[in-house]
């Protein structure tokens, strides 16, 4: 099946088993380009294969995965790599940041993939994320909230596509995650789609669709929450 124009991504029965575990079960989901989607769901619910799958850190077992029209089920490590590369900003929980490397350092690292580092977009990308004036610091010298904030100058680095996010939010206090979404949402009103994993209600309520997975089925897709558009939806409808 041909994917619209408008898709940027298009999943289509999609199983990823390990053994006779179904960590994703058939699940068909097709995402907008520009659309802010939340993933919800109980632990162990496949949240994190989806997401690796559309990262391309993994790959189904079953069915197709389409980004912007290219099949990614059907390609190998290096190929994956290069997607990775060129479309795809990951913020993970864990922050991955290279210990011994200052921040700024750990910006640029992920320009050494695409060309050669350059200390001024990557101190650009700090600065987006009111980073600037930390450049220097090595992570242990960072709190949670700004190491986080690194992670997202680095997704940004090479002007992704697609940010995708797994529980971004997840060890972050209440302030640090207001940054961290008001930031989303600025990236979400520049177009960037955004694909969100998250527990917490209040950040999944700022995406325009929540899709609630159980045991890696779909389990029910929500437009907004009790049926009030979310927050990203609003800012569809102002902007119309
Ligand atoms: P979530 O992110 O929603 O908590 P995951 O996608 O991490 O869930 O996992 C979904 C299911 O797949 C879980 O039952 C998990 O134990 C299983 N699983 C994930 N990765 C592996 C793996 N590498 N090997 C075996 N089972 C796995
Ligand atoms: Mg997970």
């Amino acid at each position: 099946m041909a994917t619209t124009d408008e898709s940027i991504y298009s999943i289509q029965n999609v199983s990823r088993r390990y053994g006779s575990l179904a960590a994703l079960d058939d699940v068909s989901l097709d995402i907008r380009r520009g659309e802010w989607i939340s993933i919800v769901g109980p632990s162990g619910s496949g949240k994190s294969t989806l997401m690796n799958i559309m990262g391309c850190m993994d790959s189904p077992t079953e069915g197709t995965v389409l980004l912007e029209g290219d099949r990614l089920d059907k390609m190998g490590e290096p190929e994956l790599a290069n997607v990775r590369r060129n479309k795809i900003g990951l913020v993970f929980q864990q922050f991955h940041l290279v210990q011994h490397l200052n921040a700024v350092e750990n910006v640029e690292l992920a320009q050494y993939y695409h060309s050669m580092p350059d200390s001024q977009e990557a101190l650009d990308a700090l600065e987006r994320v009111g980073m600037k004036d930390r450049a220097t610091h090595l992570p242990r010298e960072l709190s949670g909230g700004e190491q986080q904030r690194v992670c997202v100058a680095r997704a940004l680095i090479n002007h992704p596509d697609v940010i995708l996010a797994d529980e971004p939010t997840g060890n972050l206090d209440e302030v640090n995650e207001r940054i961290v979404i008001d930031f989303f949402h600025q990236l979400h009103d520049g177009g960037t789609t955004l694909i969100v994993v998250t527990h917490d209600a209040e950040v999944a309520a700022q995406g325009e669709r929540q899709i609630i997975l159980e045991h890696g089925r779909i389990a029910r897709e929500v437009i907004g929450v009790d049926g009030t558009p979310t927050k990203g939806q609003k800012n569809r409808d102002e902007a119309e």
